[in-house]
């Protein structure tokens, strides 16, 4: 595969990879005379680091929207397919793999069991099993090898803030053992990360980078992240946005952390379906059939994210995203949730600032994937 030439100074690096991140920015070709004006460069400036970057096959010719009368004008576009990263989703269950191009899109998905017993608390024998389900992953989806940037692995964990070591991980028994115990099977860059955290980066990344915001992910676990001012916020010890774990109710229900009251207690998925013997989809179809039997337990549920929700726009001043593969059925239940969250403020704001995310389903393997394809765009 032809890659760039290497060493040039860092400032050349850095005039290529303007060019470069202003053609990703741009969405759709440009022309020479495009990038020379919107970055003030020479066009035989222009021209030499397009040359470089087409070689490389990270830029390719594409057909401008714009009408020239004559013949079809042509400009240039990213190379989407150039290079690709993976993610996956580790739990207990499953790995759940994601390939992403450069453009962010999704080229693969598969969804797998681990096939280890339960409470494997073997973080070796985890990473033997990832990396012989990775290499069928690229093996049955075609994917070149040779283009993969890395492999993300999200976990249900605590890891340090060099990700060096996993501290707490109680749904997989993976407790104080070194990452690199679970990665060192893997031929690939490895980087890994808490699975909220992965998350609110996928919804924080594809929605513009320079924002801010918080997310809440709404599985069987309650978690979150927090994105402010253009970077992750990790914290000191790397559990920002546990958002879980804000008492809402002092000395209510017992949490899966054990203590009373946390936010997980009242809004954790299972609470409206493996607590009932249901799977969230029945909860709401039972809902939608015989709301008086189910009603109440959902208003409860709701009055008290929307409690958890204030609290976080209270602390952060921010937009709020709901993630986790809760949201998938929220849409309907938004209105009466801003409702709910705005009869909290004492601000007299309409809770216009909570929305679903994008990816209810794949955020965790998308975000985790990213994290190679941004270090490749702002690295290049
Ligand atoms: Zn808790």
């Amino acid at each position: 595969m032809p890659t760039l030439n290497e060493p040039v100074t860092e400032r050349r690096r850095i005039t290529r990879n303007s060019i470069y991140r202003y053609l990703y920015q741009a969405q759709t070709p440009r022309t020479k005379q495009d990038i020379a004006q919107a970055l003030a460069f020479s066009l035989p400036t222009v021209h030499q680091n397009l040359s470089e970057l087409l070689a490389a096959g990270l830029v390719e010719r594409g057909a401008l929207q714009r009408s020239t009368g004559g013949r079809r004008a042509t400009g240039m576009a990213i190379a989407a397919n150039a290079r690709f990263a993976v993610g996956v989703s580790v739990t207990q269950e499953r790995f759940r793999f994601l390939a992403a191009n450069l453009r962010m899109e999704e080229i693969a998905y598969r969804s797998e069991e681990t096939g280890l017993p339960p409470h494997t608390a073997d973080a070796a024998a985890l990473g033997v099993r990832l990396a012989a389900a990775l290499e069928h992953f690229l093996t049955d989806f075609g994917l070149n090898r040779n283009k993969l940037l890395g492999v993300g692995i999200a976990l249900p964990a605590i890891l340090d803030a060099q990700g060096q070591t996993i501290l707490f991980s109680p749904t997989m028994a993976l407790n104080h053992c070194r990452t690199a115990d679970l990665t060192q099977a893997l031929p690939y860059p490895a980087h890994l990360a808490n699975d909220a955290t992965a998350g609110g980066y996928a919804e924080w990344l594809t929605q513009g980078s320079g924002s801010s915001l918080a997310y809440l992910s709404l599985e069987n676990g309650v978690g979150g992240a927090v994105l402010l001012g253009g970077a992750p916020y990790h914290g000191l010890n790397g559990r920002s946005g546990e958002f879980g774990h804000i008492c809402i109710v002092p000395g209510g229900l017992p949490c899966p952390c054990g203590k009373r009251g946390c936010l997980e207690a009242y809004c954790s998925a299972a609470r409206i379906s493996s607590d009932l013997g249901l799977t969230v989809e029945d909860f709401f179809e039972a809902l939608a059939r015989t709301p008086a039997q189910y009603q109440p337990l959902w208003e409860d549920y709701l009055q008290h994210l929307a409690i958890g929700i204030h609290n976080i726009r209270m602390i952060l001043d921010c937009d709020i995203v709901l993630g986790g593969f809760l949201t998938q059925y929220l849409a309907p239940y938004m209105p009466h949730l801003q409702a709910l969250v705005a009869a909290q403020s004492p601000f007299q704001e309409n809770a216009g600032y909570l929305r679903l995310g994008q990816y209810p389903k794949r955020a965790i393997p998308l975000g985790v994937a990213l994290h190679f394809i941004n270090d490749f765009i702002q690295k290049l």
